[in-house]
């Protein structure tokens, strides 16, 4: 039995106008900008005259990246990146992308970004053709249905267009062949992917901070439900969108992405500081500052304090060397970890009233020790001003978060939540005013299911009932 595994990843690619570019170091940089949306494992991929090269493993990018493993790739005309995070299962370096096979049509090599709600009908129904699959990620699934279409269609981008009528849920991905790159996003949009220049090649980014990084500049978004196709240094695209409605991630905005990214129209700094206007509206209180939670507060707390004219300080150092601290799948070794992330200044905080701004509270638990150390480096009084609505609903589109028991928003009303985390005023960002700042983006739709419960697609019942029953 396969167990399930969720992830929150980020994917690079470069298709290069020569033949023996040495693109692996490319995608390093570019992985490594993306490293906030996996830290699990994180791999390249390398098409060197049709022939594919990989190295993947567990690790960040920077460590398992070294030159020594640079120099086992060789060079070539297109190159394909992912780093990885999940949580449940064990970490395995299999789950690692990208994903390669060969198949009767040649090669083809897969990284993904998001989440299928229906993998385990697509494995089953493989399986019973006699497919084998080496891991439990529902990459190596699209991996088959692409190879398995490809057979019935005469090019990747038509197999592509067909697999795409099978998959359900959240797909942004890159696909390489012996002598294609082809870029696809989901109907819906559920994650971002952006596409980008650097010189003459094409470079595809779930974030634009990578294409900046790397000294691209950005060309455009790619549209939900478009495949793009490069071959013999032609780029060529498609739509393949019915009547699908747009359903960006909202917490991409709120949380995932940099700020320093811009997703489909708005830049994420924008947007996070325009949600501490509106809580600053929203929700004003007296105080000595304001300070954000690092790092995702931060951008929200400068909003806050422009608005509210209260000034801006500084609350805590952030120690660099330590991961998201999501990463830790215990709660215990996920409350050590805050303490070590972050220190507050104790001249700073000590008998001032602070008004304290963090992204979202999902569990609760960064939150509550976050309090308390600055309780004990002598605040006066704490209060929390939270930059999206209440977490109510499990994500079944490329998250984490997959129990609805975990979330403390579901179980107590905003006073106890208050009580229970020890602040001294607790207020959320209202629905109303998150949709209003999502209007700066160019999508006309979102899944904000994990406010709301409601998604943009139907969710299975056996995937709801199996995501109640079997995790944690
Ligand atoms: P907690 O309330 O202890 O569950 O932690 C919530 C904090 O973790 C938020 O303030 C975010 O900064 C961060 N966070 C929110 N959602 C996620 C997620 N899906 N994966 C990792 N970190 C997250």
């Amino acid at each position: 039995m396969f167990s399930k595994i969720k992830e929150e990843c980020g994917i690079f690619g470069i298709y290069s106008m020569e033949n023996n570019e040495d693109l692996a170091p490319i995608t390093t940089v570019g992985l490594a900008c993306l490293q906030h949306r996996g830290e699990e494992s994180c791999g390249i991929a390398v098409n060197d005259g049709g022939l594919i090269y990989c190295e993947k493993d567990l690790g960040l990018v920077a460590d398992v990246f070294r030159p020594e493993r640079l120099a086992k790739l060789p060079t070539g005309k297109i190159a394909i990146g992912h780093v990885r995070y999940s949580t449940t299962g064990a970490p395995r370096v299999e789950n690692a992308q990208p994903i390669v096979k060969r198949y009767a049509k040649g090669n083809i090599c897969v990284v993904h970004n998001g989440n299928l709600t229906n993998t385990e009908e697509l494995r089953n129904e493989l399986e019973e053709h006699g497919a084998i699959f080496n891991s439990t990620s529902d990459t190596e699934v699209i991996c088959s249905i692409i190879a398995r279409e490809r057979r019935k269609v005469g090019s990747i981008e038509e197999a592509v267009k067909n697999a795409t009528k099978y998959l359900k849920g959240a797909y942004s991905l890159l696909v390489m062949s012996s002598r294609k790159l082809v870029a696809v996003r989901d109907p819906h949009g559920f994650r971002p992917l952006c596409m980008g220049k650097l010189g003459n090649d094409y470079v595809f980014a779930s974030e634009s901070c990578a294409l900046d990084v790397i000294g691209a500049t950005f060309e455009r978004d790619i549209k939900p439900g478009e495949i793009v196709t490069l071959y013999q240094n032609e780029m060529k695209t498609e739509n393949f969108r019915t009547n699908e409605k747009d359903g960006l991630c909202i917490f991409e905005y709120v949380y995932f992405s940099r700020p320093d990214s811009n997703v489909d129209g708005m830049n994420v700094h924008k947007f996070r500081e325009l949600a501490g206007k509106y809580l600053a509206e929203q929700a004003p209180v007296d105080a000595d500052f304001v300070a954000g939670v690092p790092d995702s507060g931060l951008d929200a707390a400068l909003g806050y304090s422009k608005y509210s004219k209260i000034p801006y300080d500084i609350a805590f150092v952030k120690n660099k060397y330590i991961g998201r601290t999501f990463i830790q799948s215990t709660q215990n070794k996920r409350k050590n970890q805050v303490a070590l992330k972050l220190n507050p200044i104790p001249s700073t905080v000590k008998d001032k009233r602070i008004i304290l701004i963090d992204d979202s509270i999902v569990r609760g638990t960064t939150i509550t020790r976050i309090i308390k150390t600055l309780r004990r480096a002598g605040a006066k009084e704490i209060h929390l001003r939270i930059a999206s609505p209440a977490f109510l609903g499990v994500c079944y589109f490329g998250t984490d978060v997959t129990n609805k028991d975990g979330l403390i928003a579901t179980k107590k009303t905003v006073e106890e939540i208050r009580e229970e985390i020890g602040a001294d005023s607790l207020e959320y960002l209202s629905l109303e005013n998150l949709r209003k700042i999502a209007e700066g983006s160019n999508m006309k739709g979102f899944c904000e299911g994990c406010f709301t419960s409601k998604y943009p697609i139907e969710v299975p019942d056996e995937l709801q009932k199996d995501k109640f029953e079997k995790i944690f």
